[in-house]
């Protein structure tokens, strides 16, 4: 109980922090984009709206004040009959100063009239500058600017124009309005979007780590549902193959566990009921007594070899690190046929040879004598009365092929694919009778893949077994 709520917590406490990074980060671009939506484009189109003002008033101030410095007499009556013939309708106020800063004429149109500093604009006029100043306030532009009059060369006076805008004010404002309206959908829209993503998201790696949980716990065949095909699919379906090995190394460790103590049993229960035999049969005569200690003799020397080639398995699963040379497989097979030759004559079946020189690989000579040995083993061991076995080295391209044919009992084809099996064995009593302990096989082809090898069975067309293994060629440099 404690440790499920234990795990909730955990999973809340991933979930809130992904969720809480993802949603952060995500505010975090929403924020600055908005922030960037709402002033990046009021500023550029205030600034535009500004210098047009700028220019438009500007062109006007210069052709009054050109009007204006021709002037004679710089007197009110003057200055209001040229007024009256420029076009100054769409201003919202003008004035005349004379140098006495005196207003010597004057048209408003606007109630409105907001002093932007206009003394200083004015002040500025009169030391010969063109001063213009501009502001967008509560929707309205409202810009200024005071010129000076020359007359030869003399400041005589001074325009000054104001100019009251709401309609261009007004058009700033709907832009901002709009974009505020746009930047809420977004915002909503991204906060949505984020959530729904992030907690998608989230619930995806919660599986993944409850499914890690759930395994590393032994259930083996827990297997996460795939759908999709992004990054997370393919770790789940990395994990689900990851899993399926790690079930089947677990299936196979198991099988293997219970078939060695079930081989191991065997024997030992032979040599105990012989033993017992000899023990509890009353005036047991010599000859049964040696018949019995050669069964436990043999029983034992099967029991050794078990234990023995079971070595070999564990040093195989475990990647034992062996020093590869260049090894002539010629001269290893030559070795392994001064061991078989015996064995051959003994059991009435002819060995015959052929091996190409020079086939050089890259293997250890103990590793490459165990292969060719347990498969000339076996094609004596289940061959007939009469028969042969034929053992080849050749070179076949860029490789090595070693192959054994036997003309024995063959396998039947139905079992071919499990020979390789560790302790499988076609014909349990005769391997048994014959000393097998139905690991040769497995051992040989496990040392042949370690040293990049692979194996190939066929059955004979006629009768009997061909084992070949292949290896890559070694172009050994010679001296
Ligand atoms: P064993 O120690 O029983 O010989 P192996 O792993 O070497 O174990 O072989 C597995 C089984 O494959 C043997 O029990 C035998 O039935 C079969 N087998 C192997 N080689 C041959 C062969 N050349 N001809 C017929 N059957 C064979």
């Amino acid at each position: 109980m404690d440790t499920i709520l234990k795990e909730k917590l955990l999973n809340r406490k991933i979930h809130l922090s992904i969720n809480f990074k993802f949603l952060f980060s995500y505010l975090s671009i929403l924020v600055i984009v908005i922030t960037v939506l709402n002033t990046y484009p009021i500023i550029i189109s205030r600034n535009l709206v500004f210098r047009s003002k700028q220019n438009s008033l500007e062109t006007q101030a210069n052709q009054i004040s050109a009007s204006l410095s021709v002037l004679d007499s710089f007197s009110e009556k003057n200055l209001a009959s040229v007024m009256s013939m420029l076009d100054i309708g769409n201003l919202a106020r003008v004035t005349v100063f004379n140098s006495d800063y005196d207003v010597l004429f004057q048209e408003s149109k606007v109630d409105t009239y907001i002093d932007n500093g206009s003394e200083a604009l004015i002040r500025d006029c009169f030391a010969g500058n063109n001063s213009f100043r501009s502001q967008f306030k509560d929707g309205v532009f409202i810009s200024s600017i005071a010129v000076p009059i020359l007359n030869s060369g003399r400041i005589v006076g001074c325009v000054y124009l104001y100019d009251y805008d709401e309609y261009e004010g007004t058009i700033i404002l709907e832009l901002l309005n709009n974009i505020r309206k746009i930047s809420l959908a977004l915002a909503l829209f991204t906060v949505m979007v984020s959530i729904l993503y992030s907690s998608t998201f989230t619930v995806r790696i919660t599986n993944l780590l409850r499914a890690i949980k759930t395994v590393r716990e032994g259930e083996y065949s827990y297997r996460i549902p795939v759908a999709g095909h992004d990054e997370l699919s393919q770790l789940y379906e990395e994990f689900n193959s990851l899993t399926q090995r790690l079930q089947k190394t677990d299936e196979m460790r198991r099988r293997f566990v219970a078939d060695a103590s079930h081989e191991l049993k065997t024997p030992l229960a032979s040599i105990r009921l012989l033993s017992d035999s000899i023990i509890e049969t009353p005036n047991i005569d010599s000859e049964t007594v040696k018949e019995f200690v050669t069964d436990i003799r043999d029983e034992s020397e099967r029991l050794a070899r078990m234990s023995e080639q079971l070595l070999s398995l564990t040093k195989l699963d475990n990647n034992v690190v062996t020093v590869r040379t260049d090894v002539d497989c010629g001269q290893v097979a030559e070795r392994v046929m001064r061991t078989l030759n015996p064995i051959a004559q003994q059991n009435n079946v002819s060995l015959s040879w052929d091996f190409d020189s020079d086939c050089h690989i890259l293997a250890s000579d103990d590793d490459l004598y165990e292969i060719i040995l347990n498969l000339g083993e076996n094609a004596v061991k289940y061959n007939v009365e009469g028969g042969s076995v034929f053992i080849s080295i050749k070179k076949q391209d860029s490789n090595v092929k070693i192959t054994v044919t036997d003309t024995g009992v063959g396998i039947p084809e139905h079992d071919i694919p499990y020979i390789f099996d560790r302790f499988y064995r076609v014909d349990k009593s005769r391997s048994r009778e014959i000393g097998g302990t139905g690991l040769g096989l497995s051992i040989v082809k496990a040392t042949a893949e370690r040293h990049g090898g692979e194996i190939v069975v066929e059955r004979n067309p006629e009768k009997g077994m061909t084992f070949s293994v292949i290896f890559p060629l070694y172009f050994h440099q010679t001296k």
